[in-house]
Order: structure tokens, then C-alpha cells, then sequence
């Protein structure tokens, strides 16, 4: 049967395409109206300074706690938000909730937000953030946006005035995911970011992989250079932190210290941390 934009290759593997293609369509449908019945949540998990132990902020991600299939991946659903233009709404509620939830922290931490770069083509994203700030009242230079390099990609001029726009409120801006995809060393000069996140891909092999090592060694040296700060996704392992500390990562972020940690239950970690150290500084308890 005839299909648009069918290449070759299309039709070579249409079946397997049809299945796929018809899963998203279904995953479309459940969306809208999640977002009408509210099936998100947000969990928050730990950024941690690698020299003192000390509890940094936490990032937010997003979590759909489906009716019947349980909690759906980030990983499967945002790029259906992305496509069928449902991520705007959805981002804005992310923003909205993050900012009010972490204004109820200790003034010490940090919150990270995760923006798509479509969230950027939409014209909102500045009025939005500013809204959820003033809002919640959270102070700008306590929100940190997450971006990745597919922002920097696309229609770059016009996005770069969007960072210029979002630094200018205060709010701090960081390269997610750095090292992956398109990665040069090249953007980290495009615009003064107040953070690199190393991909976790470099982290899980430090270890044993001379060229990860490498890699990791090379974006911190650049990135402290330029003044950024570094931290590491996904360590897992006691011997991946022995690498970080050798190279003078600054943060971390993984399962080693903790996963993402659902909202209600972010007290008692805050209150460990930060409990006795009032607003000031939330220090070691874990021999992270
Ligand atoms: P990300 O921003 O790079 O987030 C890090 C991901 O790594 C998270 O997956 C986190 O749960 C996972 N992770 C953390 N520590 C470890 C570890 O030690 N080992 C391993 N294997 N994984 C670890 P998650 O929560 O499934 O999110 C996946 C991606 O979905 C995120 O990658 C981000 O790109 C996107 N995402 C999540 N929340 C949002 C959101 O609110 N808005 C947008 N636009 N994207 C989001
Ligand atoms: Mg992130
Ligand atoms: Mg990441
Ligand atoms: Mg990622």
C-alpha cells in the first residue's frame, strides 16, 4: 500500500516500521491525555560534590506513572512529547513544579531542569522560566537549565540569544550529555556555560578504557579552563569515583551515591545533609 515519504530502505523494512510507527501513534494518544489526567511526577536525584561530600542540588526528571504499564522511561516518551508538539506544555509544567519545589530547600542547593531543544523553536521558554521563578520565588541563580548540544545545532543564532536571554535573569546554563552525538570541543567556546555534564558512556569505562579516560580528562582541563564546572553522569562504581577524584572532577551524579529519588521522600536526604547546617552548607555524611 502506498505510503508518504517512503525511501527504499522504508519499504525494505516496512513491517518492523509499521509496528514501531503504529506503537508511537498509541504512545501519542496515551500522552495527550495524561497530560489532561496528570500522570507525571518528578523525582529528583542527588548532585554531589566529589572533593567534600557535600549535597550540591538535585536534578529534575520527569516520570509518567502510567494507569497500566507503570512508570514509562523519559528515554521513550519525551521524544513522542517532542514530536507532536506536546513538550512545551509538558516542560512548562517541569519548570513550574522544579522551581517550587526547590524553593523549599535550603538556600545552598541547586535545581537542574532538563529543556528540550524544542522547547527553544516555541518562543515561551524565557516568559516561562521567568514566571516560574517569580511564581515559586525561587532566586534565578538557584536553577540551572539543562541543554544538549542539539540546541546549539539547529537555528544556533537565534538560540544563543535565547541562553543569552535566560543568563540574563540569573539562571545558570548547562551542556548536558557533553561528548556524545555531534560533541566538538568547539561548543564549549559558543557560549560561557556555567557547567559541562560528562556523558555517562565515559564514565562507565574510565576504568579499563584509556581513551575514555582521555576524553574525560580532556573536557575537564577545558572545561575548568574556561571556568565551567564538571560534573560526571552516571558513576556507578567506588573505582570510577578513585578515577574522578585523580582528575579533579568537581561533581557527581549516579546510582554510587543515589538514583533519582521520588519528591515526597526528599526530606530525610535533605535533613542528612543539610539538617544541621541550616541554610549555609550541607555537608558530608556519606564517604562518597
Ligand atoms: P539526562 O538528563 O542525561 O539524565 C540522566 C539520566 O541518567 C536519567 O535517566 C537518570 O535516571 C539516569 N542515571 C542517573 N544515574 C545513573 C547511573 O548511575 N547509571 C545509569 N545507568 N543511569 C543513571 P532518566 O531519568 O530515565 O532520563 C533520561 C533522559 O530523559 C534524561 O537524560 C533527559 O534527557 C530526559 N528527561 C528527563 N526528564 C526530562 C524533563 O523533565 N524534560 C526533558 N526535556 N527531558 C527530560
Ligand atoms: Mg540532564
Ligand atoms: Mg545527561
Ligand atoms: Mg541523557
Amino acid at each position: 500500500r502506498a505510503k508518504k515519504d517512503s525511501g527504499s530502505a522504508y519499504r525494505f523494512f516496512e513491517p518492523e516500521m509499521d509496528r514501531i510507527e503504529s506503537e508511537r501513534r498509541q504512545m501519542a494518544i496515551e500522552l495527550r491525555r495524561a497530560v489532561i489526567e496528570n500522570e507525571f511526577e518528578l523525582h529528583f536525584q542527588p548532585i554531589m560534590s566529589v572533593k567534600t561530600g557535600q549535597l550540591r542540588g538535585f536534578e529534575a526528571l520527569i516520570r509518567w506513572s502510567h494507569p497500566t504499564r507503570g512508570m514509562v522511561s523519559p528515554a521513550e516518551f519525551v521524544p513522542v512529547a517532542e514530536e507532536i508538539g506536546l513538550i512545551e506544555q509538558l516542560g512548562a509544567w517541569v519548570m513550574d513544579e522544579a522551581c517550587r519545589e526547590a524553593a523549599g530547600w535550603p538556600h545552598s542547593l541547586i535545581v537542574a531542569v532538563n529543556v528540550s531543544a524544542q522547547q527553544f523553536g516555541g518562543g515561551k521558554l524565557v516568559s516561562g522560566v521567568e514566571r516560574a521563578l517569580a511564581e515559586s520565588g525561587l532566586h534565578a541563580n538557584r536553577l540551572e537549565i539543562e541543554i544538549t548540544e542539539s540546541v546549539l545545532l539547529n537555528e544556533t543564532d537565534d538560540n544563543i540569544e535565547i541562553l543569552r536571554q535566560l543568563r540574563g535573569l540569573g539562571v545558570r546554563i548547562a551542556l548536558d550529555d557533553f561528548g556524545t552525538g555531534y560533541s566538538s570541543m568547539g561548543y564549549l567556546t559558543k557560549f560561557p556555560f556555567s557547567r559541562i555534564k560528562i556523558d555517562r558512556s565515559f564514565v562507565r569505562n574510565i576504568r579499563e578504557n584509556v581513551g575514555s579516560r582521555a576524553i574525560v580528562r580532556a573536557i575537564i582541563g577545558l572545561g575548568s579552563s574556561l571556568g565551567m564546572d564538571i560534573t560526571a553522569e552516571g558513576v556507578e562504581t567506588s573505582e570510577q569515583l578513585d578515577v574522578l577524584r585523580d582528575e579533579n572532577c568537581g561533581e557527581l551524579q549516579g546510582y554510587l551515591f543515589s538514583p533519582p529519588i521520588p519528591r515526597q521522600n526528599l526530606g530525610p536526604v535533605i535533613e542528612a545533609y543539610c539538617g544541621d547546617q541550616g541554610e549555609t552548607g550541607c555537608v558530608v555524611q556519606a564517604d562518597v
